[in-house]
Parts: C-alpha cells; structure tokens; sequence
C-alpha cells in the first residue's frame, strides 16, 4: 500500500505518523504533498529579531487533546530528544502555568472581574438550554438566537469569544459543542489556569520534530508541490482515486493511485490566503483560493463532499477575518509597564483584551524564548483584532487597512501609554498578518456541509482537516485535524485502535459541579 497525503499542515503529518504507527505503513511507501515552502500550514514563523519575527498563531491548548497527545508521544523533541514532544509540553505548563491577573480591561483601564464572570440565572439556564440541544436542532442556525443582548456584553462572553473566537452572528451547533468540549476550562476563563501552551511558538515546538521524526522514516516530504486535481476512476457507484497530478517547479507530474492505495486530502486551511505586511506596509489581499480548490473540484456536481462556499469565498471574509500582529521589542519600558498594569510577570499572562477598544484588541506578552535564538532583551507580544473591518479610535482607519506602525500606536494609545509611546515606537517592530479565513469554521452550518472523513461509496479516498464532520469535536484545533485523519485511516483500512472518544464536560462530575460552584457560589 501507498499512502498520498495532500496538505502538510498538522493534520497531514498527524496522518503520515499514524499511518507509520497504527497502520503498519512504512515511511518510505508515504507521500506528502505541501503547496507551500515549508511544512506546518498554518502553524508558521519566520523573520528575525533584526526584521521583526512573524508568528501568525495564538496558543490555546488543553489536556483533553486526546488525538494529538496520543500521536506527540511518539515524537522525540526537537530541543531534547530524550523527551516526548508531549511530556516537554505538559513539564512547561506545569512549570509555567498561566496566571492572568487582568484579562478583560475597560476604555478606563479597569479589571472587569465581577461574580459569575457577570453572568445571570437566565444566561445560565440559556447556556444549559443550547448544550442539551441536539445538533439536529441547530442546522443553520446563529448564537445570538440563543442569548440575551445583555449576554454578549458580559465577561463571560468576552473571555469566551476573545479566547475562542465566537461572534453573535457565528454557528450555534459550533457553540453548543465548544460549551461541552470546553466545561472544565470555564470555572477558571479569566487567569486562564487550565488552559496550556507550546514551550516555544508551534512551528518549533510541533511542526520541527514531527518533521524530523517523518524524514528519519523516510516519508516523502514534498514541498512546493500543489495538487492541481484528483483523477476517480469510471464506476458509477464508487469513488475510488486512480490519479493524482500535482505541480512543482512549473511541471505537472501525474501520479498512478492503485485502488489498494491511499489518498487523505486535506481540504482547505485556516490560514488560506495569509498575507503579511511590514511596519511600514499594510498586508496585500490574496485571493488565490488555492487551499480550497481541490475541495472545490471535489464537491462539483457531488452531494457527499459537503459545501466549500459555507466557508470559503469573498462573502465569508466579513464574518471570519482576523488580524494578528507580531510585536519584537527592545523595549524594557513596556515590557515593565505592561507587567504593572496586568500584575502578571512577563510571559505568565495570558490574554489581555482591551474590551473597548473598537478592533477588540487582544495581546499577550510571549514566554521567553519564544523563538529558538530569541537574543536575551528582546521580547515578543502576539495579538489580534477580533474586528479588524472596524475604524480604530486613534487610528481612524480599518485594522486591515493599518501598517505595523499604525497597529502598534493605536494599540499604545489604547493602552495610555502616551507618554512612552515614542521610545517603544522606536525599539519595537510590529508585523501584521491578514488572515481571512481563521474564522470560518464558525460559519453557521448544516451537518451536511462538511463531508464525512470518508465520504460515501469511497474505496480509498478520505478527507482531513477543520473542514470535515466529526461529531462532538472543536474545529478551529490541531486536535480536530488529528481525530479526523485518524476516522479517515480506520475506517478506509478497517484496521488499527479507534480513536479515543472525545472529552465531554456535560457528563463529568467534576467539571459540572465546578461549573455550577460559578454560577451559584462565586
Ligand atoms: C491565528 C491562528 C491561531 C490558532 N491557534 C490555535 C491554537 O491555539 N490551538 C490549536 O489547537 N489550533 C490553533 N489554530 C488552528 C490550527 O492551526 C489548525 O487547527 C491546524 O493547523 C489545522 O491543521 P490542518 O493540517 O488541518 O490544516 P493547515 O494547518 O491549515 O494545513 C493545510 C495545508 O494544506 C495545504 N494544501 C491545501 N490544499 C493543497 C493542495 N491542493 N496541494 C498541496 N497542499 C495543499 C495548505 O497549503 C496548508 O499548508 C490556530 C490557527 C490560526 C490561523
């Protein structure tokens, strides 16, 4: 058996391990192919301390990430291999947990700290209303058709959806199965306790040793190279892969599939058309659709292989764009005045959120080292603008529209760090980072709109990633893209350890009564 694995992003080399691993294949029999330079989707850096490092992604993890877990144990570390890349994980957060002493500020500079993150007996019974929905209830249908106005100015919603990304117009079915999935993290939303992050930023701490684990088995790791389409065989009620043609270096090579073979298609990326700017420069739109174009093809004519446009295209931008800025500073001063005003030492916080602040300015002040060879000095803050399409009130322009340097004054100014404000402009390098997809796994959805990890009448074809139906799990995680290409390989091979079942808070005892302890107790 050949393996042909589209996409090398985490889900695609979680693919290639399990393969290797639960499947038997060997590494030499598996190809993966990458359209862009380097592995990691959307898991990317890149820059320097001299240039301003680019760190596209936040870091919210937790323990339940059953999948993902279970394949990182296998990974030696890139940094001491004679660790797990999971035991170096959960060794640096029990011994750097976060401890968010002021998560949510108001445009006074005020902590919004308050009893049941302000939340009441309707807003409680309204919650535990939508998670005992069934998802059949629920195709189609929007948030805020569940909640009070009030509900969505509460803390709790702002620790919620600046944390996990929900907005009032996004998917009530991905809501309801956040609430369950997430229970036990709610008790402690504001200092962010449970919720874990990467040693170093996820290209290093993932991407690097699942790389080089691959390559020492000699998997296939083609980069560059772009499937340009899938060729199915003639039979009327299958689908099985006989073909695969992909271009690199300007040519196209057409691949032989044999029906025993293998093919996982990733089927389209959150970080889909990422562009970066400069301090200078605002980041250019791309609209190059290429993550979803095989997804595309695929779904043509076909009801089994669920709906890209839910997700994808122009109108979807509105609903789904962030963006995110890298800050490189040189700055003591801010890194001292920030820790004063969180009460947090650098790099113990975790997200801070500047409530009113018109582009829902989110930031947190990055553990050091961050990045492998970050000099001692220089530190990183990551960030995002939960509504970048919004005018800033310092900067009177869109977030997207808005250079590093535009970025980083507006966010100085919102922090009233006026007095300062020039001497941190001239040690800091703020990179913006456009991403017009990463939220649209929150689009308001039917079940049918993702296909299934193997979609009906395939023989060998599975599809991976954020853009397929598992039930019970959370998309916008490399958990989600784990367990979906772990269903695709069980089911196509008939073979091998099911996935474990996914965490569900609503029957943990433990999770329930912490849960309830907030809304009557504290
Ligand atoms: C800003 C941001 C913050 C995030 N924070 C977190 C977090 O804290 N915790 C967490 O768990 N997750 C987080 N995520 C989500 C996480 O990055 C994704 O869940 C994960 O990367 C999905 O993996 P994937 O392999 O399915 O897709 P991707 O990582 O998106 O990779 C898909 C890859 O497929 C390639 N591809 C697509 N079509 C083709 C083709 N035809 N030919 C060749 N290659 C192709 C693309 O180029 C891409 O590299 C975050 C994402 C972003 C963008």
């Amino acid at each position: 058996m050949k393996a042909h694995i589209v996409g090398g992003g985490f889900g695609g080399l979680a693919a290639a391990v399990l393969l290797i691993r639960n499947a038997g294949a060997s590494g030499a029999d598996i190809t993966v192919y990458e359209a862009n330079e380097r592995m990691g989707g959307s898991f990317s850096m890149g820059g320097s301390a001299e240039t301003g490092y680019i760190l596209p992604c936040g870091s919210v993890f937790d323990s339940e990430f059953r999948c993902t877990f279970d394949v990182l144990a296998h990974i030696p570390s890139a940094t001491n291999p004679k660790k797990s890349v999971k035991d170096e994980f959960f060794t640096f957060n029990t011994e750097h947990p976060f401890r968010d002493r002021a998560h949510i500020i108001d445009r006074n500079g005020q902590k919004i700290h308050g009893p049941h993150f302000g939340l009441g007996l309707r807003d409680g019974f309204d919650l535990a209303r939508l998670s005992l929905t069934p998802e059949a209830k629920l195709d189609g249908r929007r948030i805020d058709e569940f909640f009070s106005a009030e509900f969505f100015d509460s803390e709790f919603w702002w620790l919620w959806s600046t944390i996990m990304g929900s907005l009032p117009q996004h998917s009530a079915t991905e809501f309801r199965r956040y609430i369950n999935r997430t229970l036990a993290l709610f008790p402690d939303l504001s200092d962010m306790t449970n919720v874990l992050r990467t040693p170093l930023d996820q290209y290093e701490a993932f991407i690097v040793p699942l790389v080089a684990w691959l390559d020492a088995q000699h998997v296939n790791l083609l980069t560059k190279a772009f499937v340009r389409d899938i060729g199915l065989a003639p039979l009327s009620d299958r689908i099985t892969v006989d073909r695969i043609d992909y271009e690199r270096d300007g040519a196209t090579t057409s691949v032989a599939v044999a029906p025993e073979d293998l093919v996982l298609v990733t089927t389209g990326s959150e970080a889909a058309d990422l562009s970066v700017g400069s301090m200078t420069a605002p980041p250019q739109p791309r609209n190059s659709g290429r993550s979803w174009a095989l997804w595309k093809r695929l779904a043509q004519g076909r009801t089994d292989f669920g709906n890209p446009d839910v997700f994808f295209g122009e109108a979807r931008i509105k609903d789904s764009r962030w963006i995110t800025f890298t800050i490189t500073t040189r700055s003591d001063e801010f890194i001292q005045q920030l820790s004063t005003m969180t009460e947090s030492e650098p790099g113990s916080g975790g997200l801070v959120t500047l409530k009113d602040s018109n582009w829902v300015l989110s930031f947190s002040v990055l553990h050091h080292p961050e990045v492998i060879g970050q000099p001692d000095g220089t530190n990183l803050l990551w960030g995002y603008g939960l509504h970048p399409e919004r005018t800033g009130q310092y900067v009177t322009k869109q977030m997207s529209e808005c250079t590093g340097a535009e970025i980083l004054q507006e966010l100085l100014r919102q922090l009233r760090f006026d007095k300062q404000l020039d001497a941190i402009m001239g040690s800091s390098i703020c990179i913006p980072c456009d991403l017009p997809y990463v939220n649209n796994i929150w689009m308001p959805r039917k079940r049918t709109d993702r296909p299934p990890p193997v979609p009906n009448g395939s023989t060998n074809l599975g599809v991976i990633g954020q853009y397929v139906e598992v039930p019970l799990d959370v998309a916008f995680t490399i958990e989600y893209s784990t367990r979906t290409a772990w269903e695709a390989i069980n089911t196509l091979l008939r073979d091998g350890p099911a996935p474990p079942p996914v965490y569900q808070g609503q029957y943990d005892p433990k999770a329930l009564f912490n849960a309830l302890k907030v809304f009557l107790f504290q």
